[in-house]
């Protein structure tokens, strides 16, 4: 396999890159290095994936460029010969999209459109695309959510990622080329983005800070590991054929607001003040995945109990020391809490 990884310096694409290397394929990763939160952890993510791949049979190379540049991908596709490329280069978070949704148009929509058309002018070899999308597309309808419900975003992020489901599928019917749209459910573990919420809530409460609640105590997420993410995005880049995709990555499990903070308190040993806060808009009051299509089609059974991942990710960020508790984005100060990305 010779992959490509849009965005595989941020948090899901950088696993990603690393398990599609620990199975020998080469892998390209192109990132821009968006200013969206510390760029120095997208750095050690690179940094990383170069220390996996000189252990690894395949080969890797990193490249930072946009992915809304042409002569850029016209140039990587001719040089690579692509089989195969998972498109995860995006502006994520519903909350910055109310504040700048022309950018989040401009880097999801935009990023798209230009990743297909490398692909029409130079994807003959091309086996299958994924793309990036997210549970936020169903909206505030009650679930669990089933992929052919429809889609009813509520933020302009989540308008971008239906838009770029829509024009994933126009370019498979233009192309026949395979596509796979996968819909990620609230994704954490190591190197997660630091403006989600389990990162914000284990900073605040490693500093001895109340946890910044957004909304409602019982609303529930459907929190999903990210080692199970991308072994059900590797499944799913491995299906043969020609066609188009759409699959639910969740745990199926949606869990309240209150008891991921009590999981937590049991993982770090010690209580948690809250500090409430009224809603967020954009926020749905539930996310709930129905993973029985992945289930079915790509074997996909999260592996990774909360309580366990939230102990893998508490790890992680203790290794780390306590400086990287005021990595941009991970101060306790701000107004964030729970949403999903
Ligand atoms: P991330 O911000 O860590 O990773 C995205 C990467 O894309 C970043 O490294 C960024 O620099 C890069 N990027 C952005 N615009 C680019 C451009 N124009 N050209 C090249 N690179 C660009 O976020 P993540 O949490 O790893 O999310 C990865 C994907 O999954 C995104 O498409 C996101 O919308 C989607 N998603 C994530 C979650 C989640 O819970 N983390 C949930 C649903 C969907």
């Amino acid at each position: 396999m010779r992959l490509l990884i849009t965005g595989g310096a941020g948090f899901i694409g950088s696993h990603l890159a690393e398990l599609a290397l620990l199975q020998g394929a080469d892998v390209v990763v192109l990132d821009n290095f968006t200013a969206n939160y510390d760029t120095a952890l997208k750095q050690a993510n690179v940094e990383l994936l170069r220390r996996r791949a000189a252990r690894a049979t395949g080969g890797f190379r990193f490249v930072r460029g946009d992915v809304r540049n042409g002569e850029l991908l016209d140039r990587l596709f001719a040089r690579h010969r692509f089989t195969h490329v998972a498109h995860l280069a995006a502006l994520p978070g519903v909350r910055p999209s109310l504040a700048e949704p022309r950018r989040y148009l401009e880097a999801n929509v935009g990023g798209t459109v230009a990743l297909f058309e490398a692909v029409r002018r130079h994807g003959r070899g091309v086996e299958r695309v994924l793309v990036a999308s997210s549970s936020s597309v169903y909206g505030a309808q009650p679930g669990p959510w089933r992929e052919d419900m429809p889609l009813a975003p509520l933020s302009p992020y989540a308008a971008s990622k239906a838009a770029a489901e829509q024009y994933a599928l126009t370019y498979h019917r233009l192309l026949g080329v395979g596509v796979t749209c996968l819909r990620f459910f609230t994704v954490y573990g190591p190197r997660q983005r630091p403006d989600m919420a389990i990162a914000k809530f284990t900073a605040c409460a490693l500093a001895g800070r109340p946890i910044p609640v957004l909304g409602d105590i019982r609303s529930r997420r459907d929190y999903t590991e990210v080692g199970d993410v991308v072994r059900g995005a590797w499944a799913a880049l491995l299906e043969p054929g020609a066609d188009f995709q759409v699959y639910n990555l969740g745990s199926g499990r949606p869990v309240t607001l209150q008891d991921l903070i009590a999981a937590l308190g049991r993982v770090l040993h010690r209580p948690i003040a809250l500090d409430l806060q009224p809603p967020a808009p954009g926020d749905a009051p539930a996310t709930w995945a129905d993973i029985s299509r992945a289930r079915e089609r790509l074997g996909y059974e999260p592996r990774v109990s909360l309580e366990q991942g939230l102990a893998r990710y508490v790890a992680w960020v203790r290794a780390r020391g306590p400086g990287y508790r005021g990595t941009t984005g991970t101060s306790c100060s701000g107004p964030r809490g729970n949403r999903p990305a």
